[in-house]
């Protein structure tokens, strides 16, 4: 056996870390080249994301000593999807396999050898999927649950606890490479690829050293992108409470319409009026919101941009 193997680890700002990783990493292929599992062919391809500290100098360093090292430099930050997307896609035609895996090494680098083993056993793609969240902030583990039950309940397949540690067959990235569309939320396509696939269980560790690139504002823009990408239930419940509230509405109406025949004081429902103005002012907000979304969306895809920028590549 004799596969070619990337590993694609998209990189922002990690001069904390890189170097570190890059030796461990470079070990790890070492050790399965040298069991025959992989090629000599293999490559770590590290797509550094528009970092601003020195995290390409130290790359384009260790690169003179380290014949497995590949380095494809985005022209600015793009985001961890698009940074690995890169990676993936710039590489894909000379590889069998391709693991896509964090700077930080939280993914456990020895889960590696298992997601080999499943390749060659068949399948096109392995997700390797975390076995704890311990080290995980409270605030963390509970959004993660949060947007992994709210993509489930609108119809995204998406693997738990499964986030961009996983292995792909060449034949499953020619697969992926033909989604065009802009707005593409990896982690939810690749479950709709189909194929043969497997897990692999991992513990998740602490990251090395520095500090996550994920803020909130980033985690909140990933779960939104993944669920107007994916699938047009928010405008459907939009419209089903429209309906109910038209229902309603109607309902109230009557009772109004009865109450002033029998002669009640009409100006007495002052609280009710203003209570219903501002619910549904803010409501239609929201609505409008959630529409814009979409509308966003395809003013996005009709541009037809492209998805990541190559300001150098060296091999
Ligand atoms: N990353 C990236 N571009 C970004 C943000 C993050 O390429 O805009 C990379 C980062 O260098 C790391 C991976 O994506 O290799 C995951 O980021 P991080 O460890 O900060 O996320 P967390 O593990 O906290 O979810
Ligand atoms: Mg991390």
């Amino acid at each position: 056996m004799n596969d070619i193997l990337h590993i694609v680890v998209p990189c922002y700002n990690e001069e904390e870390v890189i170097e570190n990783s890059i030796k461990v990493i470079s070990e790890k292929l070492n050790q399965l080249i040298r069991s025959n599992k992989i090629s000599k062919k293999s490559k770590i391809v590290i797509v550094d994301d528009g970092s601003k500290d020195n995290t390409i100098n130290i790359v384009k360093k260790l690169q003179l000593k380290n014949k497995f090292l590949m380095i494809i430099k985005l022209s600015r930050n793009f985001g961890h999807q698009f940074a690995m997307y890169a990676g993936i896609m710039e590489t894909r035609k000379n590889v069998d396999m391709i693991i896509t895996m964090d700077a930080d090494l939280q993914d456990d680098i020895n889960a590696i050898d298992d997601m080999i083993d499943e390749y060659y056993k068949g399948n096109e793609i392995v997700y390797g999927v975390r076995n704890n969240r311990d080290n995980d902030s409270w605030f963390k583990r509970n959004s993660a649950l949060v947007f992994y039950k709210v993509m489930s309940f609108l119809g995204g397949e998406i693997i738990n606890n499964h986030a961009d540690f996983r292995l792909m067959s060449k034949r499953s990235l020619e697969e992926l490479s033909r989604y065009e569309e802009s707005n593409l939320f990896i982690r939810g396509i690749i479950p709709k690829l189909g194929f043969q696939t497997s897990k692999v269980y991992y513990k998740r560790l602490d990251r090395k050293a520095g500090s996550s690139k994920y803020n909130l504002r980033k985690m909140l823009g990933l779960a939104i992108d993944g669920i107007t990408s994916f699938s047009i239930k928010p405008i459907r419940f939009i419209i089903g409470i429209g309906i109910i509230f038209s229902f309603l509405s109607f309902i109230y109406l009557m009772y109004v319409i009865i109450s002033y025949f029998r002669g009640a004081d009409v100006v007495n429902g002052w609280v009710t009026i203003i209570a219903l103005v501002c619910f549904f002012g803010s409501f239609q907000i929201f609505c409008i919101g959630v529409i814009g979304e979409y509308i966003s969306k395809i003013y996005l895809e009709t541009k037809r941009r492209p998805k990541y920028i190559i300001d150098e590549i060296i091999e």
